[in-house]
């Protein structure tokens, strides 16, 4: 078996990557893939909190 970010023979304890930092490489890459989701993001967040107390102090 071979690390899966850069193909080197896996190390035991760093299965199933060969190093550290490629654990972390591929950790960063699955975070970052999560943090790409637009609802994520702070400032629509507060964007649409700021909409939604607009819509509520409105009579219909
Ligand atoms: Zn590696």
């Amino acid at each position: 078996m071979s690390c899966p970010i850069c193909g080197k023979n896996t190390e035991p304890s760093y299965r199933p990557f060969c190093s550290r930092r490629c654990a972390d490489v591929d950790l960063a890459r699955w975070l970052n893939g999560s943090y790409a989701v637009p609802s994520q993001d702070p400032e629509d967040a507060e964007r649409a909190e700021q909409e939604a107390r607009r819509a509520a102090s409105k009579p219909h």
